[in-house]
């Protein structure tokens, strides 16, 4: 957590905010997730160019979600283990590159530090076990293979 609070903090303007609809000339969710070519009904999501997009409606899972996204960053950022293969260029090459274990190796961190989130908020983790866990993501992404 300390990580991500300091990756948060070390550069400005990398985290949004946004209302979930089109509100003439303002930036909210569905417009960002289209023009950066992601899923406009996704929870969250962390852009090609290291920025994170969260929704006011979300209320307290926001936190949740922004660890999330904040663990997407570090892991992409840093090009650490599973993600030797994407290094410094990850904001250009993101998800494309990832192999379907890659994918599930990320998202289950990810996951993972959310839960732990959800957890410290009011004692009610998202996945009780692993295995939901592992089964929510493959339920997701449906080109993610479990490697364990
Ligand atoms: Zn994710």
């Amino acid at each position: 957590m300390r990580k991500i609070a300091d990756e948060a903090e070390s550069v400005e303007g990398i985290v949004n905010i946004v209302d979930d609809l089109t509100d003439a000339g303002l930036d909210t969710f569905e417009s960002a997730a289209r023009r950066y070519g992601g899923d406009p009904k996704a929870r969250a999501f962390l852009t090609n160019d290291g920025s994170v997009y969260l929704r006011r409606s979300s209320g307290k899972d926001i936190l949740v979600d922004f660890a999330h996204e904040m663990t997407h960053r570090i892991d992409h950022k840093e090009g650490a283990g599973i993600f030797k293969k994407i290094g410094s260029d990850w904001y250009s090459k993101s998800l494309d590159v990832l192999d379907e274990k890659q994918l599930f190796r990320s998202e289950f961190r990810a996951y993972r530090v959310g839960n732990i989130v959800a957890n410290h908020i009011d004692g009610s983790p998202r996945f009780a076990t692993r295995k939901e866990l592992f089964d929510h993501i493959l339920s997701i992404y449906t080109n993610a293979r479990n490697p364990y």
